[in-house]
C-alpha cells in the first residue's frame, strides 16, 4: 500500500519532467524492481541485440542522442527525489559506440553525481570504464549484460556490442577501482546460451573479475524480437513455436516459456551463484519460491552506494 502510494507520488511529479520517466516496464505485475526513474540519454541502440525487448516501441536502429537532452534534465531535476535510483537505462544503452563522441552519458553523470542524485548504470558497453572517475565520485553502481562467454554467439545475438570478453574486462576493471558492479545474465535463450556448464563457467568468471550480484532470466519473446531471433537461427524455429507460442503462455506482453523450463534454465546460474556466497535474483519470472531472490533489490539498485548528500556535500567516512 505504502509502495503504491510512493510510486503514485513519482508518477505524479514525473508528469511534469521532459526526459526522466518513472520507470514503468508496461505495468507489468510480475516487476519487483524498487521504484526507480529511468533515463535515457539515446534513443535506439548500435548494440542491435536481436532479442531487445524495447525495438518494439523504439525500433531495430542504432543509437541517436536525445535534441536538447541535458538541457532538459537540468530542468527535470527540481521534480526528482535523491532518495530513488535512476537507472541508465532501462531500454537503450548509455554506452553505445556514439557515446565515445558525443560523451552524452558523460554529461549526464556530471550532473547528477556531484549533486548526490543515485545512479544505476545498465550496460552492454565496456565504454563505461571511461567514467571510473565520475561514478567514483558519486553515488553509483554499474551492472554489465554478459549472456555468454562464446564470442560467436555473442556477436551473432548481439552483433554491436562489445565482445564478453571486453565486457568482462569491464567488470574487473571498475570492481578492482572501486565501483559497485553487478552482471546481468540475461537473457537465456532455450538451445543458444543454455548449457548448463557454460553457465555455470560464466558464473565463476564474472566472480573473479570482481561482480558480487547477478541477476538471470529467461528469454521472454516478442512477436518482432522472436523472427528476429528465428531468421539468425533458423534451426531453432519450430522448436522455439512449440516452447514458446504452442506449450508457453502469453503473459503481460510476452510470450513465457513454461515455468518448469524456466526453472531449469535459471538453476545453473542461480545454484553457481549461491555456492560463491554471491547476491542473485532473477528478473520478471513470477517465481514465489525465495530461493530465487537472495539479494536486497532485483536490479541492482542496492548495490548504488551513499557517498554523497543531496545537494553535494559528502556523507562522512
Ligand atoms: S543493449 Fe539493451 S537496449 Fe540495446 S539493443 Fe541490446 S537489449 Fe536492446
Amino acid at each position: 500500500m505504502q509502495h503504491r502510494s510512493v510510486v503514485e507520488e513519482l508518477r505524479e511529479r514525473c508528469r511534469r519532467c521532459r526526459v526522466v520517466r518513472l520507470f514503468d516496464p508496461w505495468g507489468s505485475p510480475l516487476c519487483t524492481c524498487p521504484p526507480k526513474y529511468s533515463l535515457h540519454p539515446y534513443t535506439g541502440c548500435s548494440h542491435l541485440c536481436l532479442y531487445c525487448y524495447a525495438t518494439t516501441y523504439m525500433g531495430f536502429r542504432r543509437s541517436v542522442p536525445k535534441k536538447g537532452f541535458l538541457e532538459k534534465l537540468r530542468r527535470d531535476l527540481k521534480w526528482l527525489d535523491h532518495r530513488f535510483v535512476i537507472n541508465m537505462s532501462t531500454s537503450s544503452d548509455p554506452y553505445p559506440p556514439e557515446e565515445a563522441i558525443h560523451r552524452l552519458t558523460r554529461e549526464t553523470l556530471k550532473l547528477l553525481l556531484p549533486a548526490g542524485y543515485r545512479v544505476l548504470i545498465t550496460t552492454k558497453g565496456s565504454l563505461v570504464t571511461r567514467d571510473t572517475d565520475l561514478l567514483l565520485e558519486g553515488n553509483a553502481a554499474v551492472t554489465i549484460t554478459i549472456t555468454t562467454l562464446d564470442r560467436e554467439v555473442a556477436a551473432k545475438m548481439e552483433p554491436g556490442a562489445p565482445s564478453p570478453r571486453e565486457r568482462l574486462d569491464a567488470v574487473e576493471k571498475l570492481a578492482s577501482e572501486g565501483v559497485p558492479v553487478g552482471v546481468r545474465i540475461d537473457p537465456i535463450v532455450p538451445g543458444v546460451n543454455d548449457d548448463p556448464g557454460e553457465l555455470r563457467l560464466l558464473v565463476r568468471e564474472v566472480f573473479s573479475a570482481g561482480a558480487r550480484f547477478i541477476v538471470t532470466s529467461t528469454y521472454k519473446a516478442r512477436p518482432d524480437n522472436l523472427s528476429r531471433m528465428a531468421s539468425a537461427f533458423p534451426e531453432l524455429k519450430e522448436a522455439w513455436r512449440n516452447l514458446y507460442r504452442v506449450r508457453g503462455r502469453w503473459m503481460h506482453g510476452y510470450w513465457y516459456l513454461e515455468e518448469p523450463l524456466r526453472i531449469r534454465l535459471l538453476e545453473p546460474v542461480v545454484s553457481e551463484a549461491s555456492r560463491l556466497g554471491m547476491e542473485y535474483a532473477v528478473c520478471r519470472e513470477g517465481f514465489r519460491n525465495p530461493r530465487f531472490l537472495r539479494a536486497r533489490s532485483c536490479d541492482g539498485s542496492h548495490l548504488v552506494p551513499l557517498r554523497v548528500k543531496p545537494g553535494g556535500s559528502r556523507w562522512p567516512g
